[in-house]
């Protein structure tokens, strides 16, 4: 046989991109928005918050991202172009319960991915590595809007297990050239635009899904945690940012990484939100009008360790990336989110 004939592996190695935690919810639009765009995303995932329903645009390899040989040889087999890392461990009141669990998966599982690049490495070329990183590395800012250079001083272990995961990125630019952009996220929000993919979780602590669940009357109400925040109507004030909007940005950053050249700096930290800042009462306004239903809600006690606002500066990530945020106008964000929590039983 002729060995001009490619393998189906390596005939599509040139647009696979590894992704672990692409079974999760920010992960699964990830892929969507990279099968659009021409690549196929190799979901990496151990399925424990992570749904096989969601692997859509892609094959999956289950697996978890602590075990160094199973993230080896999916690299080996699949031959990706780059590695998307969105597997991690979320909550952040849990994460004060249990850090060694953070640590554990956020932390040192980040550590194995950029293992096994280093050591299925060719000719000393790392492939580029696009990290899911959080708003949660500011902790408690003294002012809003944020950029980047805002101080890293975060108030939880979340926070601090994803900050640790930069800061070995920006050791390894150095050391070993590799190349990466972590994206900070504030308030991800909203579901895909054709209704396919969406939040999975069935028990969520986010304020989007709680309202949705208390007007569908699958929980009591919406408790509001804090009405005497120093904003507008005194309550708590975030940056929500469309799914399918996070999803086009790993994908711009992803293109921004494979055409870097010497000039780019080897790793940089973007915020990805919109600038705009809307408090619960907006939030749950909007659902009301957007829904035509009535979200039942109380008054309750600030929720330890939430900010007043929480709004990005993200200015930068408009100018590197060429990206700007397309779906997340509150309408879109609620639309969305309503019509799929309509789609889980
Ligand atoms: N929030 C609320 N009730 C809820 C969940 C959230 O009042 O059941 C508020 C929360 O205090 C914060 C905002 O909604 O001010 C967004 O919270 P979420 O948990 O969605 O995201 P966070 O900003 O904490 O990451």
């Amino acid at each position: 046989m002729s060995t001009q004939h490619s393998t189906p592996n390596t005939q599509h190695a040139k647009r696979n991109v590894l992704v672990t935690g692409g079974a999760g919810y920010i992960g699964s639009h990830a892929c969507q928005a990279l099968k659009a765009a021409g690549y196929t995303p190799v979901v990496f995932d151990n399925l424990t918050t992570g749904h096989r329903k969601a692997v859509q645009f892609g094959p999956l390899v289950e697996g978890d991202i602590r075990d160094g040989a199973a993230l080896k040889a999916a690299i080996e087999q699949y031959q990706p172009i780059a590695v998307m890392h969105f597997a991690a461990l979320i909550a952040v009141g849990e994460s004060v319960e249990k850090p060694a669990d953070y640590y554990h998966v956020n932390t040192l599982g980040a550590w194995q991915i950029l293992n096994a690049i280093r050591e299925t490495s060719v000719g000393g070329h790392l492939i580029p590595f696009v990290f899911s990183s959080t708003a949660a590395v500011y902790g408690i800012p003294a002012s809003s809007p944020i950029s980047e250079d805002f101080p890293h001083q975060p108030i939880n272990p979340y926070g601090q297990s994803k900050l640790m995961v930069e800061h070995m990125l920006l050791d390894y630019a150095h050391a070993y050239g590799l190349r990466s952009i972590a994206l900070r996220y504030f308030n991800a929000a909203g579901a895909s635009l054709d209704n396919s993919i969406g939040l999975e979780n069935r028990n969520p602590t986010h304020l989007i899904p709680v309202a949705l669940e208390a007007l569908l009357g699958t929980r009591p109400e919406l408790q509001i945690f804090g009405s005497d925040y120093p904003t507008p109507d005194g309550t708590a004030v975030r940056d929500y940012i469309h799914v399918a909007d996070l999803a086009t940005a790993h994908v711009a950053a992803l293109e921004h990484l494979l055409k870097a050249d010497n000039s780019t700096p080897a790793h940089m930290a973007l915020n990805l939100g919109t600038g705009q800042g809307l408090s619960v009462d907006e939030i749950t306004a909007s659902i009301e009008r957007v829904t035509g239903k009535v979200v039942p809600a109380s008054k309750h006690p600030r929720r330890a360790g939430d900010p007043p606002a929480l709004v990005a500066n993200s200015t930068k990530a408009q100018t590197v990336l060429n990206w700007k945020p397309e779906h997340s106008d509150v309408e879109t964000i609620v639309r969305t989110a309503y019509a799929w929590r309509q789609t889980l039983s």
